[in-house]
């Protein structure tokens, strides 16, 4: 493989709106600087709890906006024009974690709501539900039912 265009993965990563699920913070090296992936264009960063939106063109521009942005600094700066094999397989096996880990987070939750639609559709068919009692505004202590 000479680049992640042939990655299916990456591929997938890319055509997802947002972050994939369970996404992990970005790897810092010993000097604390934020590692980007080849061909990184998501910001994986999170602002007060929340993930930052950022989508970006190119790996470049993920580089700028983390140090612009964020104020913190990236390692390596920039990415080589001919990346090495060793690079694009490491890259790609980042890519096809992120999305492992996305579809088995995505089938969790499908089979969590297909169980919950399963139990709601036994207790519609089978059991009587209680009586809603109202509280009178008026009449605090008057509990109707
Ligand atoms: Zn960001």
């Amino acid at each position: 493989m000479a680049s992640l265009n042939n990655s299916t993965a990456y591929q997938r990563y890319l055509a997802l709106p947002g972050l994939p699920r369970n996404c992990p913070d970005f790897d810092r090296n010993l000097n604390n600087e934020v590692i980007v992936n080849l061909h990184e264009r998501k910001c994986r960063l999170k602002v007060l709890g929340v993930p930052c939106p950022a989508f970006v063109g190119t790996a470049g521009a993920l580089v700028q906006h983390i140090e612009l942005r964020h104020h913190l600094t990236c390692a390596g700066r920039g990415e080589a024009r001919r990346p090495s094999t060793a690079k694009i397989l490491a890259a790609n096996a980042f890519y096809e974690d992120l999305m492992t880990e996305h579809d088995r987070v995505v089938a969790e939750e499908t089979t969590a709501v297909r169980e919950r639609a399963r139990i709601q559709n036994l207790q519609v068919g089978n059991v009587k539900l209680p009586a809603i009692k109202i509280l009178d505004g008026e009449d605090r202590g008057d509990v109707r039912t």
